[in-house]
């Protein structure tokens, strides 16, 4: 960011600024309170550049929280308005509320009339003074909340329910929601798929969740179109399908494909010469791979085509092409691994709008 700062601030000089540059900052968890300004206004000298001084900084005062009325809410109460508001008619279920609390709510817009009446619900104003204090568990808070006369589970969702009510809620005269959340989700970038097919059929986004009891295979896909591969160590003679060595500085750098045959469809792919397919028996239930029969036993085979893999050595971890539609992507790699470690898909979940988190 310090650079960032510096590279503009340089392109302005650059373009023409002769006077110098009035830097503004906001922050809503740097300072606790007034003694910590020269700490603040050192901070933003080292960031901006430029000089800060104590003086300069403001600091945020909280405002007490109204004083709650005494009705209590209850869950099926919750329900009803959020019905309404998905529903984009929560009229009915307002006016009953606030019949029942004594609120006049004539004209205002729905959204200020919740928020007059979760002002009055002891349970709301308690969740706001508990969160006040700090970050919470969300079992515990629920447990705070709701009595026992519920499950966990369900004391949960009723929390999840009023957060979401009062987030949509309005305060009347300055408009804010009742509580003004934001939700943060946490990603990581994808390892690669792993399907099991034995006992039962399994997909795994996690190299570890797959457990290790039963031998999970990863996933390319080809991208043209979307035929799965199994894929193994390079050049497998081996009696076993195992994961393939992905670092190029090990001699068996490189990846066999092994392509599932769908007994019942093959074969049908017009664009393979069916006398060329090089065809593997593989155990799901052990990973054994061989050519007539297995020695394991287990009588789970699958019937697999070992794609040939490119001449050129440099691509010995790809494919030349997809052995279902024929796709060579112009020799750039047409069956794919899922692997995602560019920002591309954390990039879509973090623009969708359950992303921006309101
Ligand atoms: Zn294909
Ligand atoms: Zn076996």
């Amino acid at each position: 960011m310090a650079m960032l700062l510096r590279r503009l601030k340089q392109r302005l000089r650059e373009g023409g600024r002769k006077g110098g540059f009035q830097c503004i900052a906001t922050s809503a968890t740097l300072a606790e309170g007034p003694s910590n300004a020269p700490a603040v206004a050192k901070f933003a000298t080292s960031l901006f550049g430029e000089e800060f001084t104590g003086a300069g900084v403001i600091m945020g005062e909280e405002e007490p929280l109204p004083v709650p009325g005494e009705a209590t809410l209850s869950l099926a109460d919750y329900r009803s308005l959020m019905e309404g508001f998905q529903r984009s008619s929560p009229g009915k279920a307002i006016s009953a509320l606030a019949a029942r609390l004594g609120l006049t709510t004539t004209d205002a817009e729905n959204e200020t009339c919740l928020g007059l009446i979760l002002q009055r619900d002891c349970r709301a104003a308690k969740l706001r003074n508990l969160l006040t204090a700090g970050p919470r568990d969300i079992k515990a808070l629920a447990g705070q909340l709701f009595d026992d006369e519920i499950t966990e589970k369900e004391r949960v969702a009723g929390l999840c329910l009023l957060v979401s009510l009062m987030n949509q809620a309005k305060e009347s005269g300055t408009g804010a929601p009742l509580l003004p959340v934001r939700y943060h989700l946490f990603l990581r970038s994808l390892e690669g798929a792993f399907v099991s097919c034995w006992p039962q059929k399994q997909v795994f986004l996690d190299r570890a969740s797959t457990g290790g009891e039963h031998p999970a295979f990863e996933v390319a896909l080809c991208r043209e179109c979307g035929q799965h591969y199994f894929v193994g160590q390079r050049d497998s003679g081996a009696s076993r399908l195992v994961e393939a060595i992905r670092d190029p500085g090990e001699d068996k750098f490189g990846a066999t494909f092994f392509r599932p045959l769908e007994e019942d469809k093959e074969p049908t792919a017009s664009m393979e010469d069916t006398k060329d397919r090089d065809v593997w028996l593989l155990c799901i239930q052990c990973g054994a791979l061989g050519k007539d029969s297995l020695p394991c036993g287990h009588g789970h085979t699958i019937r697999v085509v070992k794609e040939k893999p490119p001449a050129d050595d440099d691509r010995a971890d790809q494919l030349s092409g997809c052995g279902a539609c024929g796709y060579n992507a112009s020799g750039r790699d047409p069956v794919r691994e899922v692997v995602h470690g560019t920002d591309g898909p954390h990039a879509v979940i973090a623009t969708c709008p359950f992303g921006k988190g309101v």
